[in-house]
């Protein structure tokens, strides 16, 4: 008996964990970090799927000595310098970690649990600053009136005259203005779309914060399908996801969108909530546990009803390269569905980039643009010279590559070509 709860400790303390959250009735931080990386057994097995790792071949940069840093941090055997939260900051929390440790260290969990940890050794005022940044950032208003000004910026020929002046490289800001995609005017949005046909149910759509400045294309593209496919599309009235918060470790402030999020959950009218970025997707689910709709990606609930009711695909001929975000593969485990959607549509050529983060990271690739940049180029170099798009489907990776293809190739997310094929 004794030894069977031992053998089951690795679930029995990330389920412990993640309840007590749940229940409102948390372990304090210093505990909850203890007993999750009391899990890992220092075997480095982690370490070939760490792409910090693998840059660096330093042990700091790696899954297993985080997990030895925050042990450290917690239990006041390290002081918390700049140099280790620099480490911990690297961490793009990928999972590529996660998903192959034998010793199933949540290793999520124990990431945000340390930032949020090492805010609260900040002072209260630079802490709330912090947050207070981030969520003007989200702030519809605000947002809306800073996409406003930067198209205006694109449009108006001062993105040039900036570039070729090396003001943006003087203020230190030119790569990550480079990351700039050209905007498309900002999307407006129905908040319901009808069936073509008779009407199978309704299914809401997550768009996020970011959908409709980056991810224009693909939400009409998911509207022209799921309607074709026979459902209604709501747009219900959402906030942002929460991601950036809790990835910084403002737990609370996440949960806050969470609990605003909750409230069109509760409509039971619908059969599923479908997102397009996994990103925000993998949030969703992970703070959303008590949903009572499931909370799915839209590939893989339109692959689901194709099974049911099949359809005609038709041929595309073009050449692709694929790429798998890390929240689709590690967290969501739902990048097979994109991969067996995308091989119904006759002609398609597909070439899959081989399991490899892009480096993005939320705000990394805005924070720390050249580590993001070197993590990326081992994916850029897989890319053949044949392909005439690249496929993604999450906001922040889209973004990444893109740039790092100089905004030269199309980066588009992979409900665009079904659109494209069911025409
Ligand atoms: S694979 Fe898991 S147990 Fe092994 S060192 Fe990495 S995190 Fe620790
Ligand atoms: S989440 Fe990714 S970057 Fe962070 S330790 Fe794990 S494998 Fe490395």
């Amino acid at each position: 008996m004794v030894a069977l709860f031992i053998s089951e400790l690795h679930y029995i303390i990330p389920f412990y964990v993640n309840t007590s959250k749940i229940s409102g009735l948390l372990l304090p931080l210093k505990q909850q970090i203890n007993l999750l990386a009391d899990q890992c057994v220092k075997c480095g097995m982690c370490l070939p799927g760490c792409p910090t790792y693998q840059l660096s071949h330093n042990e700091n940069e790696s899954p297993r000595g985080r997990i030895a840093l925050m042990q450290g941090i917690v239990n006041d055997q390290l002081a918390l310098s700049s140099r280790v939260i620099e480490h911990l900051d690297h961490c793009l929390g990928c999972l590529g970690c996660e998903k192959i440790c034998p010793s199933d260290v949540q290793y999520q969990i124990l990431i945000d649990a340390i930032r949020e940890y090492t805010q609260t050794k900040q002072s209260p005022l630079t802490a709330k600053a912090q947050a207070g940044f981030i969520s003007l950032f989200i702030n519809p208003t605000i947002q809306n009136g800073l996409f406003a000004l930067l198209r205006f910026y694109q449009f108006s020929g001062f993105q040039k005259l900036l570039r070729f002046s090396g003001i943006l490289k003087l203020i230190g800001i030119d790569k990550q203005e480079q990351l700039l995609p050209k905007l498309q005017p900002q999307l407006t949005l129905q908040p319901r779309y009808s069936s073509t046909g008779d009407s199978l149910g309704t299914v809401a759509l997550f768009i996020g914060c970011m959908g409709k400045h980056f991810e224009q294309s693909a939400i009409q593209a998911s509207i022209q399908v799921l309607t074709r496919l026979g459902f209604d599309v709501e747009i219900p009235e959402q906030v942002c996801c929460g991601a950036l918060h809790q990835h910084s470790g403002f737990h609370h402030q996440a949960e806050t969108l969470a609990k605003t999020n909750m409230q069109f959950l509760q409509n039971n009218h619908y059969t599923a909530v479908l997102f397009t970025a996994s990103g925000c997707g993998a949030q969703l689910q992970s703070s959303l546990k008590t949903s009572p709709l499931p909370i799915t990606s839209l590939m893989d609930f339109i692959l689901q009803q194709i099974k049911k009711t099949p359809v005609v695909f038709n041929a595309i001929e073009q050449h692709i390269a694929l790429h798998q975000p890390c929240s689709l593969q590690n967290t969501l485990r739902q990048a097979d569905a994109v991969t067996a959607m995308l091989t119904k549509i006759p002609g398609l050529k597909i070439t899959e980039l081989q399991s490899q983060c892009c480096g993005a990271a939320g705000k990394n690739m805005l924070t720390q643009a050249d580590l993001a940049a070197q993590i990326r180029q081992p994916l850029l170099n897989q890319i053949p010279d044949s392909i005439t798009g690249i496929v993604s489907s999450n906001i922040g990776c889209t973004i990444h590559i893109s740039a790092g293809c100089h905004h030269k190739i199309p980066v588009i997310h992979p409900i665009e070509l079904v659109a494209k094929s069911l025409q």
